[in-house]
């Protein structure tokens, strides 16, 4: 039978990180909204964030290292939490209900380690997985290119080999931490014949240190987010070791796919929490605000809304659950994950657009941070695969 009643060591931790988002992250969650009353208080005229915004974002992430929240979800043996995926997401729903924007440095997300570095070696894991773990360094994974979003049988990058190093050339776009990275985890065609033959084998993963010569930040993508997350990333003749290959040569989107798996269930917890977060604020503000002469939470509509709202999420939350304790038990969730972070970014919008309708103009305003909930609910339908793409992997495994 399945129980997912959170284990005393999940309650444990999950108490922990409470307190430690009361304590330590929300003051530091004033500084930093501070700079989001101004966007020119927040970004640099190339759209990048400002190094005092840097450094309350690296306060928090490193607190998190320190404490060993942040790499939870790592094997113990790479110095992480060893937290399995149903207690993960129990961490996850609670950080993320707490609605504050520093929430996303506190696990770890593309910018942290993930099992995709497991295929490191001893010395590799020393330079670059153990620093990320504990919150040290910052990474970005670079794979989507200007002609290869969703179609990733497009890659124009390539890594020629050359005796012992590769030469890597190429330009990657939309990439989260890009500006910040000690390194990234770059896709690159290694053996262009197998790979238009196969559409998946001939890419390489490689570490690409940011010091490598040729190595260059290129443009801010702005996004409506409007936190200077993403950029491209430009290589221009980087001479890549070999040391350097994350797992097999040609095999990285086999190496790839540890990573993608777990991100869509991660984004998926992430929705649970927000989606709490947003419940909750909508009916507290429900209550609240009076018009003709009573609480809105007294008409019909309103409590419609927020009816649906929380059905939406006891559904959401309990998909959710089910395929974390389905990874943990073993189970490949290719299917589950893309169904699970299809119906949570969908659910989650819902709620999004119900909480900003209940809130009126206060919904639309920066004063309250339903907005930007709203619209980084938007951006979740189209990271780590968009709602067509799950959809497309989906209606694979019905044999179509
Ligand atoms: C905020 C943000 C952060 C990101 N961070 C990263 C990162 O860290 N690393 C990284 O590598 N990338 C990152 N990305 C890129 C992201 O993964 C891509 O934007 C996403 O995969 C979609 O690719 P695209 O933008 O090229 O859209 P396209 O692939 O051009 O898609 C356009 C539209 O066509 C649809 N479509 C495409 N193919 C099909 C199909 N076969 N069937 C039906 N519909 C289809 C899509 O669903 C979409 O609606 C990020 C993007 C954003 C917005």
């Amino acid at each position: 039978m399945i129980d997912f009643t959170p284990t005393e060591e999940t309650r444990l931790l999950v108490k922990g990180l409470r307190s430690f988002i009361e304590r330590e992250i929300r003051p530091l969650e004033e500084q930093y909204r501070q700079y989001f009353e101004d966007e020119r208080k927040r970004l640099q005229e190339d759209g990048s964030l400002v190094p005092e915004v840097k450094a309350v974002i690296d306060r928090a992430r490193r607190r998190s290292g320190e404490l060993g929240y942040y790499g939870m979800h790592m094997p113990e043996e790479a110095g992480g939490g060893g937290v399995n995926r149903v207690g993960l997401f129990f961490a996850q729903r609670e950080v993320w209900r707490h609605g504050l924007g520093l929430n996303a440095y506190l696990l770890a997300g593309p910018e942290g380690p993930s099992p995709m570095l497991l295929h490191l070696n001893e010395t590799q894991r020393e330079k670059y997985l153990y620093p990320l773990v504990k919150g040290e360094m910052t990474t970005c994974f670079s794979l989507t290119e200007p002609e290869a979003g969703s179609d990733i049988k497009n890659l124009k990058t390539t890594a020629e080999k050359h005796g012992d190093y590769y030469i890597l050339n190429g330009l990657k776009t939309f990439i989260t931490n890009a500006a910040h990275a000690d390194f990234a985890q770059a896709f690159a065609v290694t053996d262009p014949k197998l790979y238009k033959e196969s559409g998946y084998s001939g890419v390489t993963a490689f570490i690409v240190d940011r010091q490598t010569p040729g190595y260059k930040v290129g443009r801010i993508n702005r996004s409506i987010l409007d936190d200077g997350g993403q950029a491209e990333l430009i290589f221009e003749n980087c001479k890549i070791p070999k040391e350097n290959l994350i797992g097999e040569e040609h095999m990285g989107f086999y190496v790839a796919m540890s990573w993608i798996g777990v991100g869509r269930l991660n984004i998926a917890g992430m929705c649970v929490g927000l989606g709490e977060y947003l419940l909750k604020e909508s009916v507290e503000y429900a209550t609240q605000r009076t018009a003709f002469g009573k609480p809105i939470a007294k008409y019909q509509h309103i409590r419609g809304m927020l009816a649906e709202s929380a059905a939406e999420l006891y559904a959401c939350e309990q998909m959710v659950l089910n395929c974390a304790w389905r990874s943990d038990q073993g189970e490949q969730i290719i299917k589950e994950s893309a169904m699970v972070k299809y119906f949570a970014t969908n659910i989650l919008y819902r709620l999004a657009d119900r909480a900003v309708q209940i809130h009126g103009g206060m919904g639309v305003m920066k004063e309250l941070p339903i907005e930007r909930v709203f619209k980084l609910a938007r951006v979740l339908r189209i990271v780590e695969g968009t709602d067509e793409i799950q959809k497309e992997t989906i209606a694979k495994s019905l044999g179509l």
